[in-house]
C-alpha cells in the first residue's frame, strides 16, 4: 500500500481525495486502510424520476455491489412516489439497500457520488428531476456532521420513500440521533407519506 501525506489542515478533503475503484489506491497518512478496518453495516437510499427510473434503481444496485470493499446484502422492493420539490415532476421510484462495507463513510460517500457520475447525473436544481440519486442514509449507528457529509441523513425521519422501504428491510435499524427504530420512525409518519406509496414489485 502506498501512503501519501494528507491533510494540509482539512483532513476529510484528504479523505475524500482517495480515488475509486483502483488497485494503487492511496491513503492519508494516519487513516486505516479499508482491508484493515472492520466492516460495518450501512443504509443506501436510491431514487430516480427520470429515463427508466426501474432499470437506473437496478443499475445502481449492480454498480454498487461491483463496488470495491462494498456487499448489498438486503433490497427493499421498489416503491413510485409523487415527487417533492417543483411541481409537474415524473414520479419518483425509490429503494433502500442494506450494505457491509470496510470504507469509511467519506470514501461510502464518494462511491456513491461515483455512481451517480457514472450514470450521467446533471446537476440540476435541489430536489429538482433526477436520473439518479444515492444518499447515506444510516453508517453503523454513528453521528456524522461535516461539510459535505451528514448521517443520519437529516430528512430521512419526514420521508415515507425512505422509511418504508428501510423498515421493509430492517425494522430494527437504529437512528443514533432520534433514538428510535426504522420501524417507530415508519410509525410516527404522517398517514399521507405512507399512503401515497405503490410498491411496485
Ligand atoms: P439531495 O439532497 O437532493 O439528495 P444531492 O444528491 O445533490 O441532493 O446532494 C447534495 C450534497 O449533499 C452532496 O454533494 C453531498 O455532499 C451532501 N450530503 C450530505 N450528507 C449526505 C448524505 N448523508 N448522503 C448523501 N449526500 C449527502
Ligand atoms: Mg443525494
Amino acid at each position: 500500500m502506498k501512503i501519501i501525506e494528507g491533510g494540509r489542515g482539512k483532513p476529510w478533503l484528504s479523505r475524500l481525495s482517495l480515488r475509486f475503484p483502483t488497485s494503487s489506491r492511496t491513503m492519508p497518512l494516519g487513516f486505516a486502510a479499508p482491508t484493515e478496518r472492520k466492516p460495518v453495516i450501512a443504509y443506501v437510499g436510491l431514487g430516480a424520476n427520470l429515463g427508466e427510473p426501474e432499470k437506473q434503481l437496478t443499475e445502481a444496485l449492480a454498480r454498487l455491489a461491483a463496488a470495491e470493499e462494498v456487499e448489498v446484502l438486503k433490497v427493499s422492493g421498489f416503491y413510485r412516489n409523487p415527487p417533492l420539490g417543483p411541481p409537474g415532476q415524473p414520479w419518483f421510484v425509490n429503494a433502500v439497500a442494506k450494505v457491509r462495507t470496510r470504507l469509511s463513510p467519506e470514501e461510502l460517500l464518494r462511491v456513491l457520488k461515483n455512481i451517480e457520475q457514472a450514470m450521467g447525473r446533471v446537476t440540476r436544481e435541489r430536489w429538482g428531476p433526477r436520473e439518479i440519486d444515492l444518499d447515506l442514509l444510516l453508517y453503523n449507528g454513528e453521528v456524522l456532521s461535516g461539510p459535505d457529509l451528514t448521517v443520519p441523513h437529516p430528512e430521512m425521519q419526514h420521508r415515507g420513500f425512505v422509511l418504508v422501504p428501510l423498515a421493509e428491510i430492517a425494522p430494527l435499524a437504529w437512528h443514533p440521533v432520534l433514538k428510535k427504530t426504522a420501524a417507530e420512525l415508519e410509525a410516527m409518519l404522517p398517514p399521507r407519506e405512507r399512503e401515497c406509496l405503490e410498491k411496485l414489485t
